[in-house]
């Protein structure tokens, strides 16, 4: 059903829907109807697909049968979750008229608006990540990005090439990405799109918006000039919030200008590969982050999950973030044996998440529990400054100073708030008694009622002379005197009569009447001042929130490094030193989750300098060459982020990015074979590395025959080793690559060792000098169960293979290097196939053919 179709011939009411779902076009319409939210047409089509819910088809309009779906009023937060995750927008659409006194249907208005990328709802968002708005516009080879974390004010704008965009959609994990219509590039299918008019990417109008919810005269002050792609996204980004929020968005004061020299940059493909927050299946854990987490706060461990993807390159910051793990890891005096990061962790423990509950101040929808866990997260500040007094590294003492003691927003939250409000301020019971005289009376009169009934009845009693005469109060009646039919007659004048029952009577008196007038509005409205007072206290909050920010960024670093600190510890981590040589070393390096997996994890030195750029590692499948890799990786990225590394003596030189090229799947979706995926990111590292670049390649040239495969690794290896001279580990099963380094003087050889032991095979997992002797592949095979009778023919086979080239003159590597052009790929044959070939079996006698037969069987097994 189009909602433009003339609604002429529709029902009122399915006019109103129309109407309301021309505005919302591209998200589903919840529409209020009783108990109920109910969505109509496609949109009740697609939900009841997502949710299990059941489609009807009820009633026509326009000639049509409507289908309709719909939930249950209370569960809408439950369902809005399970939408909100498949990456759906929804819009809220409420009764707001009054059923009683309208004419035709009911008004509605759409009062939220919720998209994958504008939560700021606690019961909707993941603690642990922040949810990240994304909206980009591309010209030339240019793209400009723009992001915001709605939750937490964070806006950020970047402009970057091309081929870069896959590897920052990547880095930021968009919850939802919003487009020009009119973009032509193709986007991961995964990703909620929203394609706004390009009108509103357009730099100037952006510009002008931008000043005008910062409150300044321009952008100036932003650095961000000469970003015009990048400040038109981050127009068209804020008018979409905007729209999705339907209010002001105070906490938004500015943006920032993000440069891609700041970090050490990673592809799309190393964040998966090094297994930072997600396993290589999707999991989240084991990864980097889940075996290095001990942050005790959401807001720090949102900002552990950033500081892996966003490793610095400014040294100056990453010595600060050293010096504070390092003071917090040393010994307290009075507490036996304990690290000073045990008492901030303990106090940091009982936060609440500053920097959530603060946006949603800023946005109007803090709910009372949000503000007393605020009040006693301030309450604990003076602790936290105390035990930070030991501080001596400036940063340190910059972190202990934005976290100091805030009086005033803490007597304001506690002077108000009851010490244990209740979840919903529909509830009343949020404002301290003795805040407000009003309140106070009101919720006197509540509680006064029994007394004063009680009193009543008392003097009622005296005055008429009735012994049982009794006050009450029934929800339909309201409160009312009983007198038993025998004793009326001694009812005062003043008594009117209310209603008659078999045995009694009932009354009500001016008196009873204006008690009950003021009763039961008080409870009406009390709540209505409880809520009047709840939003002044919102008010007064909303210029804290610039300080509150500023307390949840601190606690966030200081919950992080805190974290390091532990893990320093739990993981007998190291400090690196930053040096000026292009050098990485390491001794005893370890790969932090694989050390986590396996008994007993052998631990490898690390050695590569101008002079041994280019590692070539060999060993056996299993050996270890990727862990070794991805440790190399993992120590160099987590140096970049202030923390300890897995190993000793460490130094590295300056590193600009990270590539890797490991393991081999089909990107299906893509349309992009083994192989193909293989070579693009090769390409990718052979334009882009340079010779501060750590490049990871784990067997390159698999997917196609062994001489391609040869040839394009023999090649690759050498372009790295001679003309981008990155840093390189380079694993490969080409035996023949390992002559490379007799060419190229700043290629090493290395393998990873094992032993061959009755016909079995140990890995030993140490890396050594010199190329590996053999590949042992067969050994590895037996040992993953391939059945005995395949391996025994594969070894014949193996010996038959080794005779040929023996008998050819030499191994493949010489071939290649005899015919650099052209190289052979004819195929020899089997001499009991070639036997074959050559039998007519027409020709032969039976004694012929049995003799031919012995002949064959005794070839196979030669
Ligand atoms: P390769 O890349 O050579 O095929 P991997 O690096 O994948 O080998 O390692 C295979 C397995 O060997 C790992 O899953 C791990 O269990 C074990 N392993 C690797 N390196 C080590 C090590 N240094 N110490 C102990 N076990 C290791």
């Amino acid at each position: 059903m189009n909602a433009k179709e003339s609604a002429v011939q529709h029902t009122p009411m399915m006019q109103q829907y129309l109407r309301i779902k021309a505005l919302h076009p591209d998200m589903l319409v919840l529409y209020r109807m009783g108990d109920f939210y109910e969505l109509f047409f496609d949109d009740a089509v697609r939900a009841a697909r997502m949710l299990g819910i059941t489609l009807t088809s009820r009633g026509k309009s326009a000639g049509q049968a409507i289908r309709m779906a719909g939930v249950p009023y209370h569960a809408l937060e439950q369902y809005l979750a399970r939408l909100i995750k498949l990456g759906e927008s929804v819009a809220i659409c409420e009764q707001i008229g009054d059923p009683a006194t309208s004419k035709g249907p009911v008004e509605r208005k759409v009062t939220r608006i919720v998209t994958p990328g504008t939560l700021t709802d606690s019961a909707l968002m993941n603690d642990t990540r922040e949810v990240a708005l994304v909206a980009l516009q591309v010209a030339g080879d240019t793209v400009g990005l723009a992001w915001l974390s709605l939750a937490s004010g964070r806006f950020r704008v970047l402009e970057t090439s091309k081929h870069r965009l896959d590897a920052e959609l990547e880095r930021l994990q968009p919850a939802e990405l919003v487009v020009p219509d009119d973009l032509q590039i193709t986007l991961p299918a995964s990703l909620p799109l929203k394609r706004l008019g390009s009108f509103q990417f357009e730099h100037n109008g952006a510009a002008r918006e931008l000043a005008r919810q910062f409150q300044t005269r321009d952008l100036a002050g932003f650095g961000c000039d000469g970003l015009p792609l990048a400040i038109g996204a981050a127009g068209a980004l804020l008018a979409y919030v905007r729209h999705a929020q339907q209010g002001a968005l105070p906490h938004i004061t500015g943006l920032s200008v993000e440069r891609q020299e700041d970090f050490v940059l990673m592809d799309a493909a190393t964040r998966c590969n090094l297994e930072i927050t997600r396993t290589l299946r999707g999991d989240p854990e084991p990864t980097l982050l889940s075996v290095l987490n001990s942050t005790v706060t959401s807001m720090g461990a949102r900002a552990l999950h950033h500081w892996l993807h966003h490793p610095l390159r400014d040294r100056q910051i990453l010595r600060a973030r050293q010096s504070c793990v390092a003071e917090l890891l040393e010994t307290t005096a009075n507490v036996l044996g304990a690290s000073r990061y045990t008492a901030v962790q303990t106090l940091l423990r009982e936060w609440a998440d500053v920097e959530r509950i603060t946006t949603r101040i800023a946005l109007r929808t803090a709910r009372p529990r949000d503000l007393s866990g605020l009040r006693d997260t301030l309450a604990g500040l003076a602790a936290l400054e105390d035990a930070l007094g030991f501080a001596e590294a400036a940063h340190l003492q910059q972190l202990r100073d934005a976290l100091r003691p805030r009086p005033a927003t803490f007597d304001l939250l506690a002077g108000m708030l009851q010490d244990e409000p209740a979840t919903n301020l529909r509830d009343g019971g949020v404002i301290r008694d003795g805040f407000d005289v009003e309140l106070d009376e009101l919720r006197g009169i509540q509680t006064n009622c029994g007394e004063f009934l009680l009193a009543l009845e008392a003097r009622e009693r005296t005055r008429t002379g009735i012994a049982n005469l009794r006050v009450e109060y029934n929800r339909v009646h309201g409160f009312y005197i009983e007198v038993s039919q025998g004793q009326v007659d001694k009812v005062p004048d003043d008594y009117r009569r209310r209603q008659t029952l078999k045995n009694a009577e009932r009354y009500i008196t001016p008196e009873l009447k204006t008690f009950e007038d003021k009763a039961l509005s008080a409870g009406e409205r009390s709540l209505a001042r409880e809520k009047f007072l709840y939003e002044q206290l919102l008010d007064a909050l909303l210029s804290h929130t610039p300080h509150l920010h500023q307390l949840a960024r601190a606690a966030a670093e200081l919950d992080v490094l805190a974290c390091f600190a532990a893990s320093a510890q739990r993981h007998n981590l190291h400090q690196p030193r930053f040096i000026d040589d292009e050098c990485i070393y390491a001794v005893a390096g370890r790969h932090l989750v694989v050390e986590n997996q396996v008994g007993n994890f052998i631990a490898n030195d690390t050695d590569m300098s101008r002079s041994r750029q280019l590692l070539l590692i060999t060993g056996p499948n299993m050996g270890g060459k990727s862990t070794y890799m991805r440790q190399v990786a993992q120590i160099v990225l987590l140096a970049h982020t202030g923390c300890f590394v897995p190993a000793e003596n460490v130094e590295i030189g300056p590193v600009d990015q990270i590539f890797t090229r490991i393991g081999a799947s089909d990107d299906l979706a893509g349309g992009r074979s083994t192989f193909m995926v293989e070579m693009t990111e090769a390409a990718n590292i052979l334009h882009n590395a340079t010779s501060q670049s750590l490049v990871l390649i784990d067997e390159i040239g698999r997917g196609t025959s062994t001489f391609d495969g040869l040839a394009l690794a023999y090649a690759i290896a050498r372009h790295l080793a001679e003309m981008t001279r990155s840093y390189t580990l380079f694993a490969t099963h080409y035996f023949e690559l390992t002559r490379l380094n007799a060419e190229l003087p700043n290629i090493a050889n290395v393998h990873l060792d094992a032993i061959e032991h009755k016909d079995r095979i140990v890995f030993l997992h140490k890396l050594e000098s010199g190329p590996a002797n053999q590949s042992y592949g067969l050994q590895v095979a037996s040992l993953a169960g391939v059945p005995k009778s395949v391996i025994r023919a594969a070894k014949k086979h193996l010996i038959f293979l080794e005779q040929q080239s023996v008998n050819r003159g030499g191994s493949q590597a010489d071939l290649f290097a005899d015919a650099p052009s052209g190289i052979s790929t004819a195929t020899v044959l089997h001499p009991a196939l070639e036997a074959l070939n050559e039998i007519e079996p027409d020709e032969l006698s039976p004694k012929e053919a049995l003799e031919s037969l012995y002949r064959l069987k005794r070839l196979s097994v030669e």
